[in-house]
């Protein structure tokens, strides 16, 4: 589908055509394994077993390359079975990867207990900061630099572009996890990125109901030895077998279609959370993209349509009165996760970056994350209010 229609319309038609025979406007759900062959061989449509190839999943991916401007979409079981078979399509042992000081707990995981004892090692680098990544390349070595933007659960803000001409420079790949930002408030391809990844199970699917994960490459990848990442990536996605089943699939495009709109109100509503957070005396420092204090402000800005529906905030009172907080509220749910109709707050230290306590990547335990939710954000202050007023 064309790159010149806006996003919503791709959102809503990329990889869903009517149906051929029956006019249905949604895809149908193939739940289904196998294909009858018209002769050995005589394949319809390409199809020939479900862990290759499906209709439903062949639908989303194609909406997933469409909405990020790439080349080919990928649709996985999870986020992390996503970046797993990036990671082994593209390194062998002894190549080397920068890790962003500020990622999602279960990717640095991966790298340190699942990559590392294979041979790949990695080297930690402050996200935010572009000579901090180039510092940290191992020349001859670094193969594949990882960004995630905004970052989780801190929100810093890498520069893209910067650092995919670093990684260029290098010969590494640049891949960036936009699961936070989604493809409606950012396209990292565009800014010079070589693939994307995506754990759908947040924005992307949008309600809670179903974990997944995309990776999308670009149309062009001129890093030397590596130009061939989407064929590679297409081979390892068929041969460990991580795919996106047809329900989930379908889900997922599902909740594509209202991205948009639901995106604006997430971000409407961080907004005016972020608001009322710098009127209570309970905070001492809220951390948001969209704040002029945000040591990368400007690179948000100009790299993202608006600056998404995640907010973090410290306590003034400290790690009780966080975990307090948390235990307090009503109508935001304490939950791990991120990224549906619903609000969620979380604790990080001790939930979703349990997992990192003791590294370089341990969060602050005063912290509290919230993913803002679509509700009416009156209600949701006045929630919030409520808990910070006991204890902040
Ligand atoms: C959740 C998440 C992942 C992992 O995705 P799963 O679908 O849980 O496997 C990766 N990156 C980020 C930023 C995430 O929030």
């Amino acid at each position: 589908m064309s790159d010149e229609l806006g996003f919503s319309t791709r959102a809503i038609h990329a990889g869903q055509e009517a149906d051929a025979t029956t006019g249905a406007v949604v895809p149908a759900i193939y739940q289904v394994s196998t294909y009858k062959q018209d002769g050995i061989g005589g394949f319809r449509g390409g199809y020939e077993y479900s862990r290759s190839a499906n209709p439903t999943r062949a639908a989303l991916e194609e909406c997933m390359a469409a909405l990020e401007g790439g080349s080919r979409g990928f649709a996985f079981a999870s986020g992390l079975a996503g970046q797993d078979t990036v990671a082994r399509a593209l390194l062998v042992p002894g190549d080397h990867v920068v890790v962003p000081s500020d990622a999602y707990g279960g990717t640095y995981r991966y790298f340190n207990k699942v990559a590392k004892p294979q041979g790949i090692d990695h080297s930690i680098a402050r996200i935010g900061d572009v000579e901090a990544v180039r510092a940290a390349i191992v020349p001859g070595r670094t193969k594949m630099v990882w960004v995630e933007t905004p970052t989780n659960p801190l929100l810093g803000i890498a520069d893209i572009e910067a650092i995919a001409e670093v990684a260029h420079d290098a010969g590494a790949v640049l891949v960036v996890d936009n699961t936070f930002a989604t493809a409606y408030l950012q396209n990292p391809l565009a800014l010079g990125a070589d693939i994307v990844t995506h754990s759908t199970t947040k924005y992307s699917g949008g309600h809670s109901d179903v974990v997944g994960g995309a990776v999308v490459t670009a149309k062009e990848i001129r890093v030397p030895g590596l130009e061939d990442a989407e064929d590679r990536i297409a081979f390892h996605q068929n041969s460990i077998g991580g795919v996106a089943g047809p329900f989930d699939s379908w889900l997922t495009l599902r909740g594509l279609k209202t991205l948009a709109v639901r995106m604006e109100r997430h971000c409407d509503n961080a907004e005016k959370v972020v608001e009322f957070l710098q009127g209570h005396d309970g905070v001492s420092q809220i951390l948001y993209p969209g704040l002029e204090s945000h040591p990368n402000h400007d690179v948000a800005a100009r790299q993202m349509k608006r600056f998404g529906g995640m907010v973090s905030f410290r306590m003034t009172r400290g790690e009780d009165a966080a975990v307090k907080t948390c235990g307090t509220v009503r109508l935001w749910t304490l939950g791990e996760s991120l990224g549906g109709v619903e609000s969620l707050i979380e604790h990080p230290a001790r939930m979703t970056h349990a997992s990192v306590a003791g590294t370089e990547l341990e969060v602050p335990g005063d912290l509290i994350r919230l993913s803002v939710g679509i509700e009416d954000v009156d209600d949701l202050i006045a929630d919030l209010r409520e808990a910070l007023d006991i204890h902040g």
